[in-house]
């Protein structure tokens, strides 16, 4: 119904590229909490950094449709792996795609697009979160630039990051209409990164804070209008909120497949735990909503390639899909009994990756919030 013979094409070949690469090191990732660079390379030749950017900055020019079926496949196997290229098709490209200038365009997104250049998306802040309009971060005009200063938290791959957009107050007066967004080269005086955070799950993928200590940025690198930056971000997260609505409808996925594969081997009580009513009816249960979830995640990507306004659609998808993803992994586990609760267990694992899908890009609250808002027209 969403999908033509080329997206099923592209499915299969995310999926061979997902069971033969990454299901037999996704276990190590998390205990190495590094992504080798083979892996890293063999995604960029795939062209997943580039799946859904125009050809002409050197992606692929495919359709939503087709990244969230690359996105479905990987995850099954690793949440930790696609975040990479999930970012440079949506967080990091997406402000320069929807405001940025034509040299800003080639500038940057060509390296994004090949996987060679990382570019992180600062938005949160220690005192500004799902608020994220409260932010403190400040840029003052002088001259032909502006000077950043404050702190970004919880950033996606900063130490590692090349460029990362930036959001600053830069009329502090005007509140969520005085905010404007920066490219900020990351090596330039004044900005360091803070500790890597220690994280429950998605281990590979070093999330840290940002600083910004009288950063001299040029005007060069505005991306788009002085004091139109919020617009962008929420753009930016609506987009966002499609690749972490497909990273819930793979983990869930991948959990059924754990927690099938088990049951149906282990014995008590003399008979397999697949024969369990009391497990059948779960398994039935996360089977229906997992593909409730689905049918979100589809149509809002089916939304955004018939070129509609995905605001509803994508939180719908994200707080659906997320939260039923923490249903099922938790399910899952429950049915691998005290072997879920170890490592040995690879849903010990999907289980705390899935973890934080209810909170970023905008929390399951925040979701609710957005949708909330559309459908009662405030
Ligand atoms: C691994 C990870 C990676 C991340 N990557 C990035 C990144 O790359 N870039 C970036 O900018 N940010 C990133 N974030 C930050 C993430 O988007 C925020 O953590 C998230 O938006 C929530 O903000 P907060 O943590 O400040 O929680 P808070 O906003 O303080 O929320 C705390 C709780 O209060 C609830 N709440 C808040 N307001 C309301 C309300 N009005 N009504 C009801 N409930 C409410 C929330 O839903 C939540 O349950 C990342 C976070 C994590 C954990």
């Amino acid at each position: 119904m969403f999908f033509t013979e080329d997206h099923e094409y592209i499915r299969d070949l995310a999926r061979e590229f997902a069971e033969k690469e990454i299901a037999p090191i996704a276990n190590d990732i998390d205990k190495t909490e590094e992504i080798p660079q083979r892996l890293y390379d063999m995604m960029a030749e795939m062209g997943f950094f580039g799946l859904k950017i125009p050809e002409k900055y050197g992606g692929q020019g495919l359709d939503t449709r087709a990244y969230v079926c690359v996105m479905e496949e990987i995850c099954k196997k690793s949440i930790a792996c696609s975040l990479l290229f999930s970012s440079a098709n949506s967080l990091s490209t997406a402000p320069m795609l929807l405001v940025g200038t034509e040299e800003q365009k080639m500038k940057y997104i060509p390296g994004i697009a090949s996987g060679k250049d990382f570019m992180a998306f600062g938005l949160t802040e220690p005192g500004a979160g799902s608020d994220a309009a409260s932010m403190t971060t400040r840029a003052v005009e002088d001259g032909d630039s502006y000077i950043l200063n404050g702190r970004k938290c919880f950033i996606t791959g900063a130490p590692f990051a090349k460029n990362a957009v930036i959001f600053a107050k830069t009329s502090p007066e005007k509140g969520v209409k005085g905010i404007t967004s920066f490219i900020v080269d990351m090596s330039l005086p004044g900005v360091s990164v803070g500790k890597n955070e220690e994280k429950m799950g998605l281990h590979g993928v070093a999330t840290s804070d940002i600083l910004l200590e009288d950063v001299r940025v040029p005007k060069t690198e505005i991306l788009g209008e002085v004091d139109k930056g919020f617009i962008t971000a929420m753009k930016t997260l609506s987009i966002g909120r499609i690749g972490v609505s497909c990273q819930g409808i793979g983990v869930s996925q991948g959990a059924m497949d754990e927690a099938v594969k088990f049951i149906k081997e282990r014995k008590q009580f003399g008979q397999r735990l697949s024969e369990f009513q009391g497990l059948r009816f779960m398994i039935a249960d996360m089977e229906a909503k997992l593909n409730a979830a689905r049918l979100l995640v589809y149509n809002a990507a089916y939304e955004m390639d018939m070129g509609k306004d995905v605001t509803k659609a994508a939180s719908m998808a994200k707080y659906y899909a997320t939260e039923t993803a923490l249903e099922i992994v938790n399910n899952a586990l429950q049915m691998h009994g005290g072997y879920g609760y170890v490592k040995d267990y690879t849903i010990e694992r999907l289980y705390r990756d899935a973890r934080v899908l209810t909170i970023f890009e905008g929390t399951s609250q925040v979701q609710q919030m957005v949708i909330a808002g559309i459908v009662l027209g405030k």
